[in-house]
């Protein structure tokens, strides 16, 4: 059975005083229910925050995560942040190819796969984020696309090992609509045969979902088979929100038990 995974994307919100609030309430909640201790919980706040959000979850069931790394280890690359960087603020966890860099940084499939090269040998654990817009699904391209992105990302294999792949419908990301959980499990199947295909620890890999997931919506997707957890966005700036998704992914881990 795969471990459930909940991971926050705080997105460029939050504030110091923000930020220290929402920590302490999640630690709180995660200190009063023993059973959450069935999913992993990361964390990523915007870089700013990075050291001050390490701090305050050392020790605690929250590992905390960068939101994108740079391809490159170091050198002249204004406004970047290196992997290492990350490593040395306390993180374990980097989001990549997240769809907002994509769009708005023009983050083609060769540049994702770049930043997941470098964000391996520095030794954090990996989400790769994948997906379709609207307009490619509506042309029946979804999968084409999605094998795409996969296939450059892991064309250097070894980017496997602490790697965990989030399915993140582009029309699905801050709009409120949800992929229904028949139509995330089909995709999440398709990654899971793709891997298959790859000789690749398919079975091993976890594969999560993200997409306008709430407390209300996340159990039936976490009902599905190949949905191991949720990257959440928008619900992961609210304690109750993001505290009841992570139940629900820990119930997933009992029911399997
Ligand atoms: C995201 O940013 O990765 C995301 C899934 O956002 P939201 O949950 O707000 O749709």
């Amino acid at each position: 059975m795969r471990r459930a995974l909940v991971a926050g994307n705080w997105k460029m919100h939050g504030s110091s005083a923000s930020v220290a609030r929402l920590l302490g309430e999640l630690l709180q909640g995660l200190n009063s229910d023993a059973a959450q201790s069935d999913a992993d919980i990361v964390v990523c706040p915007s870089h700013p925050h990075l050291a001050q959000a390490a701090t305050l979850c050392a020790d605690s069931a929250i590992a905390v995560g960068g939101q994108d790394c740079s391809a490159h280890a170091e050198g002249a690359y204004t406004g970047e942040v290196a992997p290492d960087m990350l490593s040395d603020l306390g993180c374990q966890w980097v989001i990549v190819g997240h769809s907002e860099r994509r769009q708005y940084h023009g983050e083609s499939d060769a540049v994702v796969a770049a930043k997941l090269a470098a964000s391996h040998s520095a030794g954090l654990h990996t989400m790769l984020c994948v997906g379709e817009t609207r307009a490619q699904r509506e042309a029946g391209q979804a999968e084409e696309v999605v094998r795409h992105q996969l296939a450059t990302a892991l064309e250097n294999r070894a980017v496997l090992d602490r790697l965990v792949i989030a399915y993140e419908p582009v029309w699905a990301i801050g709009t409120g609509l949800t992929a229904t959980p028949q139509q995330a499990q089909a995709m999440h199947a398709f990654i899971r045969g793709l891997l298959r295909e790859w000789s690749l620890d398919a079975d091993g890999t976890r594969v999560l979902y993200g997409g306008s997931v709430k407390a209300g919506n996340a159990a039936e997707l976490f009902a599905e088979p190949d949905i191991d957890g949720a990257l959440v966005g928008g619900a992961s700036l609210e304690a109750k929100q993001f505290l009841a998704i992570i139940a629900a992914a820990a119930q997933r881990a009992q029911a399997a038990n």
